[in-house]
């Protein structure tokens, strides 16, 4: 019988099944700072980490992403010291690998494992934090799980889970001029709805998603999470292998090859029943940004905020009016007129090499007008940078060279807006004080916010870029 890759990794790690639950066999585990309740659960409950080399550990939440130098000692503020420091001696105490503050590898959870070849095809991760979805770019299936489940992982490398559905979402075609993966994400969640996936894991088919970098896949996979999905996930290929081969964690020599034997086999036979089936065109796809206050609320940067007064659904119209007034916008105003206090590039949606890229190749057509910042996803990712010279376009264009972190994305290192402030972001999500109480943000690519930051306005970066 033809097997989807989702069911083929299903299939691999169910231990037993009881009352339409599988008992699943974990692979890698992953934890932040955040995961401290995980570790005092364990603790209490007298347990230990049944296979501590199969858990790692990040400084990726609360870490400052400026004063770096002097290491933990140096962070200010205690709450956010303290929470960096617990994870330090849980990691210490339970024996887990920790890419911690001083380690040349630090950075956030979705970026290190990938870069270390810890994430690799067919395996089952589950990590603190919702968008592990991220390393199902790699043809394994990958969800966030809370700090009891986390417990129950570490405690036996293993989780109860219900069999998700299965929803294959097909894009044939190449995206057009200035169109990124971010905008192709944008543009799916925008189609299918913030709770179009749930229930479900994604599994992105096509030739758009054959001919992308695993950067576009791990951007893409990272917010299916925004449509509901429980994980997203694309079929191992070349491009898979290409990435991963002679990384530190990756398998070596025999290893290797029986690895591939195995990798080859993973994805979707011919035939497979999906349980739903959305297709698209990657021409449609314009740069996308986000209105409201969550990532269906979007559309082409070439459009207008919504009428509330337009929507017949009264729901929805309610939901369209409230998230305009808490944007402080109004109905059928053009998207490129909404004026940004500030630009965040960086997050584990666009904290890598090629988003560093894509921003840079904007930023040197002008200078920052509002303040911007540049945070890479981990310190190999900044190294690169620097390595190409990003780095001095970025200051040379105005913006600030920050140190790794999540920092803006979620606003808990004390990185954050100011109340009613307004950001063009590359992170995930636009929730309502997502980057700080009463701060306001918009959704876009890393060109897109290069270009926010160049005209202090979201902007159409085709615009500028046909100029050059
Ligand atoms: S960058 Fe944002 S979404 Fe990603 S791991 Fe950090 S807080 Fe979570």
């Amino acid at each position: 019988m033809p097997l989807t890759l989702l069911e083929k990794i299903w299939n691999r790690h169910v231990v037993v099944e009881e009352a339409g639950e599988l008992l699943l066999h974990v692979d890698r585990a992953l934890v932040h700072e955040g995961a401290s309740h995980a570790f005092d659960k364990l603790v209490q409950e007298g347990r230990t980490i049944a296979r501590p080399r199969q858990v790692f550990a990040f400084t990726d939440h609360y870490v400052p992403t400026s004063g770096r130098e002097n290491g933990v000692a140096g962070i200010a503020n205690a709450e956010i010291r303290n929470m960096v420091i617990q994870l330090q001696a849980n990691a210490a105490k339970h024996g887990v690998t920790l890419f911690g503050i001083d380690d040349a590898r630090q950075g956030i959870l979705h970026i290190v494992p990938p870069e270390q070849g810890i994430t690799q095809p067919g395996l089952l991760i589950c990590g603190a934090d919702s968008h592990t979805a991220t390393h199902g770019a790699f043809g394994c299936l990958a969800f966030g799980i809370g700090a009891s489940d986390m417990m129950h992982v570490m405690a036996t490398q293993t989780l109860w889970q219900r069999r998700q559905q299965s929803m294959r979402v097909t894009l044939e075609g190449e995206p057009g001029f200035g169109v990124s993966p971010k905008d192709i994400i944008l543009a799916i969640i925008a189609k299918i709805g913030v709770d179009g996936g749930t229930g479900h894991i994604i599994e992105y088919a096509g030739s758009t998603f054959r001919n992308m970098s695993m950067e576009g896949r791990m951007t893409v996979c990272n917010m299916s999470i925004e449509a509901g999905a429980r994980a997203g996930m694309v079929a191992p290929d070349d491009t898979t292998y290409a990435y991963m081969q002679g990384r530190p964690y990756a398998p070596k020599g025999a290893q290797w090859d029986a690895a591939m034997a195995m990798w080859q086999a993973l994805p979707t036979d011919e035939g497979a029943h999906f349980d739903r089936e959305v297709a698209m065109q990657a021409a449609d796809i314009a740069p996308m940004v986000t209105w409201g206050t969550n990532p269906q609320q979007g559309g082409p940067v070439t459009g207008l905020v919504p009428d509330p007064r337009d929507i017949k659904d009264a729901v929805t119209a309610q939901e369209v009016a409230s998230a305009i007034d808490y944007q402080a916008l109004a109905p059928g105003m053009a998207l490129t007129d909404i004026r940004v206090d500030k630009v965040f590039i960086g997050s584990c949606t666009n904290g890598r090499i090629e988003d560093l890229r894509a921003a840079a190749a904007v930023a040197r057509l002008g200078k920052a007008v509002v303040p911007a910042w540049v945070v890479a996803g981990s310190q190999p990712v900044k190294r690169q940078a620097e390595a190409e010279g990003l780095d001095t376009i970025f200051k040379n264009a105005g913006f600030e060279w920050r140190e790794p972190g999540c920092s803006l994305c979620t606003a808990i290192n004390g990185d954050q807006l100011r109340p009613g402030e307004r950001c063009a972001s590359t992170s995930n999500r636009n929730f309502k004080g997502r980057q700080g109480t009463g701060g306001r943000t918009h959704l876009v690519s890393p060109a897109m916010a290069a270009a926010a930051a160049i005209r202090g306005r979201l902007t159409d970066v085709r615009e500028l870029l046909k100029a050059t």
